[in-house]
């Protein structure tokens, strides 16, 4: 550790990303919420239309969810490699072939918070595997998912395009699946541009 980090958690003690109380230094969670993320059930199935399978490390609550937040709205970089680490170990190994391609966000939205969590997530994921990343897909228009009403988001799913030739087997990764609507707009594009295999990890999964 760098002595300026040292001083600086000796006077500050580095806090949970979930809970907000105070952890071990480097550590990400305290050992509570440590223990109940342990202890959340990961999720495997055939997934949204046009995925062959989704498999998710959790529900979306708790621990989970308080990590997807802090990802999203505090910018803490260090969840998305615990994140990353959770997927790599417990996913099931024929999940994790094939080429990595982050689910793009909304472009207004990257705009306004100069930040992609899902892009971190993925780039994380991708070197924990050593395989490669291929951000092919972009989303146009600046439509969001978040805030809308379910039956919304059904009936307007998320224009997606690959901006260039997909990879034959492709892991997409999201930090949340929700509906499945974007999840099934991406792979509808990934396979006009290609692809033959088309799987998904997400982090969390709203049940
Ligand atoms: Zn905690």
């Amino acid at each position: 550790m760098d002595p300026l980090r040292v001083v600086a958690s000796a006077v500050v003690p580095p806090l949970c990303a979930a809970c907000g109380r105070a952890c071990r230094p480097e550590a990400v969670l305290c050992t509570r919420c440590g223990r109940r993320l342990a202890s959340a059930e990961p999720l495997l199935g055939m997934g949204p239309p046009g995925l062959d399978r989704v498999w998710s490390s959790a529900a979306h609550e708790g621990v989970a969810r308080d990590l997807v937040a802090a990802l999203k709205f505090r910018r803490l970089l260090p969840v998305a490699a615990l994140m990353a680490e959770r997927i790599h170990w417990l996913a099931p190994a024929n999940m994790l072939g094939g080429a990595i391609v982050p689910v793009p966000p909304a472009p207004l939205r990257t705009r306004r918070r100069g930040f992609d969590p899902t892009g971190e997530l993925a780039g994380a994921l991708a070197e924990l595997l050593d395989a490669p990343l291929e951000p092919c897909l972009s989303r146009r228009g600046g439509a969001r998912q978040v805030g809308r009403r379910r039956a919304e988001r059904i009936t307007h799913p998320p224009r997606i395009r690959a901006r260039c030739e997909a990879p034959r087997s492709a892991l997409l990764v999201d930090d949340v699946l929700t509906t499945g609507a974007t999840l099934t707009a991406c792979a509808q594009a990934l396979r006009a541009a290609g692809a033959v295999r088309v799987v998904a990890v997400t982090f969390a999964r709203r049940l």
